[in-house]
């Protein structure tokens, strides 16, 4: 199919050795091109892709993030009408509640930034550098997971510590993943017929990373991530949750240092701590299915933490039109639906269990009974958030 006349925006996220990239045609609101840009600065370092359905790759070694996206230009179709780079940036802080066109003023803020999210910052804004480079004629546009969160009321979003924190540290719940639970939200709305406005519902993006929003009327109210991507639910190798004395208690029992325990956290808990196999669900529920005890826990424990808090959440809703499961283990996992669902049932919830098991594939997605609050399968689609918005602020 050709994209002849057709705008596209090429989406950038980028990681800490690795580079997702996706040509989003904006006409047809679909990729053109998926790739990506692994192993940067080191001998295994690679370039893959998908064009028109066919796999390619091509190995780049030693290459750095600025050659290896220079790379990316030799495999774009011909024919293709580039408008602008859309870059996913985590932290936007209080700074940013929408998206921006990248100039020397936005990096500096983003270096500021970069404080609070010490782990994402920084390789964002070297991608962001690397396609300046690569790409001079372009407009660059930032694109926030935590802008859409900026409408969380105050009693939401505040931490129980002393005021001045806030004030002069910037200490307080931001959130994460709003690019996609914007998007599905949005796409909830449409899949119920109703305007996005009128429309109250609980999103969990269930991926690597999860996180719970409570969306009122097409806005983000709360939250389960934090001042970083840490707090909240269980996650592929993330604790979520944890009693802050914990910290203190194994570390000293351990005799590790603070950053040690931040490591354990972050890399060696959730999925990954608890099952002591893998932080991938796929494999924990194949495992779960052959009895291995430590899998079931795993799954039980990430599945009852999710129950508890999309209950919590309801506090911030006026009414609940619809709880959303979305990201690799929201869309594929019907044992984790079911599982979670099963533990709301003080909702009146009832799955129906054939929807649930072909992941909603129906119109709307749901997967529950008729007469209950809808529980729903929507695929998210955060490239394509991120194309629209970047040509939303061009236009603007
Ligand atoms: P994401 O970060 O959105 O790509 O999601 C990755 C997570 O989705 C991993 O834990 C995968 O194991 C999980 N996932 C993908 N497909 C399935 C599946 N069919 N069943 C269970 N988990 C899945």
């Amino acid at each position: 199919m050709t994209t002849e006349g057709h705008d596209c925006v090429l989406v950038i996220n980028c990681g800490s050795s690795s580079v997702k990239f996706a040509l989003i045609d904006l006409t047809r609101e679909a990729p053109r091109i998926t790739g990506l840009v692994e192993c940067v600065n080191s001998p295994v370092a690679l370039l893959t892709w998908k064009l028109d359905g066919k796999k390619h790759s091509k190995p780049l070694p030693d290459a750095t993030l600025t050659e290896g996206l220079a790379e990316v230009i030799a495999v774009l179709p011909a024919d293709v009408e580039l408008i602008a780079v859309g870059h996913r940036v985590v932290h936007g802080a209080e700074e940013f509640s929408g998206s921006v066109i990248i100039n020397d003023r936005v990096l500096e803020s983003l270096e500021r930034c970069s404080a609070l999210a010490p782990l994402h910052n920084p390789v964002n804004i070297a991608g962001i550098r690397a396609a300046q480079k690569v790409f001079p004629e372009l407009p660059q546009v930032g694109v926030f997971d935590t802008a859409f969160h900026q409408t969380i009321p105050e009693h939401a979003y505040l931490y129980a510590v002393p005021y001045a924190w806030y004030q002069e540290h910037g200490v307080r719940r931001y959130g994460f993943h709003g690019t996609s639970h914007r998007y599905v939200a949005n796409e909830t709305a449409r899949r119920l017929n109703r305007k996005s406005e009128e429309t109250s519902m609980i999103i969990a993006h269930l991926g690597n990373g999860c996180s719970a929003c409570a969306i009122e009327a097409g806005k983000s109210v709360d939250t389960t991530m934090g001042i970083s991507p840490l707090e909240g639910l269980v996650m592929g190798t993330r604790s979520g949750d944890v009693d802050p004395a914990l910290h203190e208690f194994i570390s000293k029992a351990l005799g590790w240092s603070l950053d040690r325990v931040m490591t354990a956290l972050n890399k060696e808990s959730g999925l990954l701590g608890l099952s002591g196999k893998s932080n991938d669900m796929r494999t924990l529920v194949e495992a779960a299915a052959a009895d291995d005890p430590h899998a079931k826990i795993a799954i039980e424990v990430f599945a009852y933490r999710l129950a508890k808090s999309i209950m919590s959440l309801t506090a911030a809703l006026s009414k609940l039109d619809a709880i959303v499961f979305t990201g690799g283990i929201g869309e594929n996992s019907c044992k984790v639906r079911a599982r979670t669902l099963e533990h709301l049932q003080v909702l009146g919830i009832e799955v129906d269990s054939s929807l649930n098991a072909v992941n909603g594939e129906s119109n709307t997605g749901r997967i529950t009974k008729e007469g209950c609050v809808p529980c729903l399968v929507v695929p998210t689609n955060e490239e394509l958030m991120i194309a629209r918005e970047t040509s939303t602020i061009l236009k603007s």
